[in-house]
Order: C-alpha cells, then sequence, then structure tokens
C-alpha cells in the first residue's frame, strides 16, 4: 500500500510515477487507514461475516507479514478443444484440484449423467 501511495504521490508531483528512478526520489510515506468512521471490532468478537471486508481492530502490533492472496475461482481452458470453465475453489484453507480430463467431454451432471 506504501508502494502504491508512492506511486500517486510522484504522480501528484508531474512526475512520472512508472519510473522506478523518480518514485526511489519520492519520499516515504505512510499510510493510514481512514479508521475515523469505522467501528473498532475486538478480536474476540470478529467473525465469518468480517471476511473480505475492512476492518479496525484496537491493540498493538508485535509481527507482521505479507498477505497471500487466494484465488477465489480458476478459470481453466483445454487445450485440445478450447471449453473453458470457470471453475470456484473451496473457502478457508480449501484448496483447487485440477480436472485430470477435459469438462466438455464428461456427461453433464445436469442432464443426469
Ligand atoms: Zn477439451
Amino acid at each position: 500500500m506504501e508502494h502504491a501511495a508512492r506511486n500517486l504521490l510522484t504522480q501528484q508531483r508531474g512526475e512520472d510515477h512508472t519510473d522506478a528512478a523518480k518514485v526511489a526520489d519520492t519520499p516515504a510515506v505512510q499510510t493510514v487507514l481512514g479508521g475515523r468512521t469505522l467501528r473498532a471490532v475486538s478480536i474476540r468478537d470478529m467473525s465469518a461475516h468480517h471476511v473480505n471486508t475492512l476492518i479496525r481492530v484496537p491493540g498493538i502490533v508485535v509481527n507482521a507479514s505479507r498477505s497471500t492472496p487466494k484465488a477465489q475461482e480458476v478459470c481453466i481452458r483445454c487445450t485440445n478443444c478450447g471449453d473453458l470453465k470457470v471453475l470456484p475453489v473451496a473457502p478457508g484453507f480449501g484448496t483447487f484440484t485440477m480436472p485430470r480430463t477435459c469438462m466438455a467431454m464428461r456427461p453433464s451432471e445436469e442432464m443426469g449423467g
């Protein structure tokens, strides 16, 4: 997020934000999410309905790491027939299993096959 803020600041200075040297000349910035309108949610009150929403949690950060993105859907295309399928990935720690055969060749489940 800080990198995006530096890009924006470089852009506002009228310089090329895609030029890494220009971005490096821009002073480091700290971003603060506008938390005044967000009601604080204690860790004990966090639940599944907070997933994919921006929340504010009071506390002290003792460790931080980069989050790892996880696909919600996977789009696959058959190299033989070009059949395109969008398949959901299981939520949480669930993974995606790549089909071993072309899904166009399989009898459709709706047709009772
Ligand atoms: Zn195919």
